[in-house]
């Protein structure tokens, strides 16, 4: 009958059940892949260095353009054109920027002689008129140069446009020039100083090492530590023609990458250094390709304020430096052996003795010797937080009993506790029983809740209030979800689980630890009693991962 919401399927639970096979073949299978495993483990552990703490690079850039560029500059004077040479240094065509980049200029568009007064826009479909009924006094929008003055004045020729006050003459809306006036700033170098800090790892370095023959010129191959870069090399690396890039100016990123080995015997920290095109190479005109700026030069000429307008075509140099260090770390160790560890059965748990006061860490193999006899790493009991007790006294009094239930329960009890009688060699209470695991799964129940003979903690009245009260239980329960529904038969798993949790949390304290604890048999099977299974075999620890 297919009925998705009946009752039995909410309160169902489901549970792992244990099969030992004697077979050649998965033996042999199960080994084959332990080997695998262990292997990818161990491979995984070494080629990525999983026992170093990694810590990111922090650093500071320099960097120094050098070279010496001639440019041929077409000039107009009194009406005729006439060539001049010009010799430009690192002063005329270098820009300083923020954060870690350069700025190379590459060609330029002058606009000479600008002064402050009336003249008419430059001819453009927006800016042309016919008569002064085409301008309107005062306009003016982001893309004008100057405020109209409402008046329609000639250009050139036959050609009329608005006529604005502005900075006059108003400049010529060009192409760059073809070829780049600087082109030969390929031949520059820049000079790169990175200086790098792994402050975690008390570690700094730089670039540029004493030795250092300064003289060199970098090359992917044949130079690759040299700090000094030809821009034409640069974009030779990614496939860039300089000379192109020139005319409409570009951005380029410098990576400087540092992958730091800091331990002492495998120390090794030098950059790599790769070079990544990061403006967008295929737009079109419509889109402002390349990378521009205008920028003005000021002076004054017989007491009137001029400028020279320069529109900078040139090739922004992004420096990018990342990478981390690794130093071999402990903690990174065993954290990593742990999370590998529990695949092969081999996870750590806790133990602890009423007559101990601290609780001892077991390593021990699922297939090894049992758990009350094993010695262990003794840890210090994490301190009580107090403030988890405060919603106990609310529960702390237990209710009067319910008349018509403990008979119902003795039933239960009789069919699936073994009897007391059997208090196995190991214990030293009186109160534990054999497990049920199979054998191979046994010795992790072996376990007392003493190291010597003594009281059992089971009869402890905290015991009873803390861990069997099913007033308490319940409370729990229904603090996590209010609205569950507690009824006898399907919460008794819930309540009983609920019971080995406030156990070990009472006895471990902290969550890590309580998670990997091991209740006593005694315990154990004490609390089986109060909130027993109806049919078949409890399937013991598990662990959480
Ligand atoms: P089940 O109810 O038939 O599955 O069997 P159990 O009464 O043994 O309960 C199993 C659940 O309790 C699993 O989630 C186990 O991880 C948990 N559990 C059982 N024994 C221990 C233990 O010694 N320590 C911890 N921390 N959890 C346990
Ligand atoms: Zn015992
Ligand atoms: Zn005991």
């Amino acid at each position: 009958m297919p009925d998705c919401c009946s009752c039995s399927d909410v309160f169902q639970y489901e549970t792992n059940k244990v099969t030992r096979i004697q077979s050649m073949n998965y033996g042999t299978l199960k080994w084959f892949f332990h080997v695998i495993v262990f292997s990818y483990v161990s491979f995984a552990l070494v080629s990525d260095k999983l026992y170093q703490r990694k810590e990111s690079v922090i650093s500071s850039v320099h960097t120094k353009v050098k070279g010496i560029a001639e440019v041929k500059e077409e000039i107009v004077e009194n009406g005729v054109k006439r060539l001049v040479h010009h010799v430009f240094d690192t002063a005329d065509y270098t820009f300083p920027l923020q954060g870690n980049s350069f700025f190379v200029m590459t060609n330029f568009l002058k606009t000479e002689g600008q002064e402050q007064r009336l003249c008419p826009e430059y001819p453009t479909r927006r800016t042309l008129c016919s008569s002064d009924r085409g301008c309107k006094k005062g306009w003016m929008d982001p893309q004008s140069k100057g405020i109209q003055t409402g008046r329609c004045v000639v250009f050139k020729g036959n050609q009329k446009t608005c006529e604005v006050s502005a900075w006059c003459p108003i400049e010529a809306m060009e192409e760059a020039p073809r070829p780049a006036l600087l082109n030969s700033a390929e031949n520059f170098t820049v000079l790169i100083k990175n200086n790098i800090d792994f402050p975690g790892h008390n570690y700094t370095t730089r670039n540029i090492l004493p030795g250092l023959n300064i003289t060199c010129t970098f090359h992917k191959t044949r130079n690759p530590q040299c700090p000094i870069f030809r821009l034409g090399d640069i974009f030779r690396e990614t496939g860039d023609n300089f000379s192109d890039v020139a005319i409409q100016g570009g951005i380029m990123g410098i990576e400087i990458y540092w992958d730091c080995n800091l331990d002492r015997w495998f120390h090794h920290c030098r950059p790599k250094y790769s070079f990544r095109r990061l403006d967008d190479k295929t737009t079109n005109v419509s889109l402002y390709p390349g990378y521009n700026f205008r920028y003005a030069k000021y002076y004054k000429e017989n007491n009137v304020e001029k400028r020279t307008l320069i529109k900078v075509f040139g090739i922004r140099f992004d420096i990018l430096v990342f990478g981390t260090g690794g130093k071999f770390d402990i903690i990174q160790l065993v954290v990593y052996i742990g999370s590998t560890l529990s695949y092969f059965g081999l996870t750590l748990k806790y133990v602890s003795f009423v007559d101990e006061s601290h609780i001892r860490m077991v390593n021990q193999q699922l297939l090894g010797r049992r758990l009350q006899d094993v010695k262990g790493q003794e840890v210090p009991r994490p301190p009580v937080d107090f403030t988890d007790l405060s919603k106990l006294p609310l529960a702390l009094h237990d209710p009067p009993p319910t008349p018509g239930q403990p008979e119902e329960m003795q039933l239960l009890r009789e069919e699936v506790t073994p009897r007391p009688r059997d208090s196995p060699v190991w214990c030293q209470c009186g109160s534990c029983l054999p497990s049920q695991l199979p054998e191979s799964h046994r010795c992790l129940e072996e376990l007392c809740c003493r190291k010597k003979p003594g009281a059992c903690i089971t009869t402890s009245e905290l015991f009873r209030k803390l861990v069997l009260s099913r007033h308490i239980l319940q409370f729990l329960l229904l603090y996590q979800d209010p609205l569950l529904a507690l009824d006898m038969d399907s919460t008794n798993s819930q309540l009983r689980h609920c019971a080995y949790r406030c156990y070990t949390t009472w006895r471990f304290g902290s969550q890590d630890m309580a998670d990997f604890a091991i209740l006593p048999s005694c315990c154990r099977w004490r609390i089986r009693r109060e909130f027993p299974k109806s049919q078949g075999q409890y399937s013991g620890f598990k662990s959480p991962y």
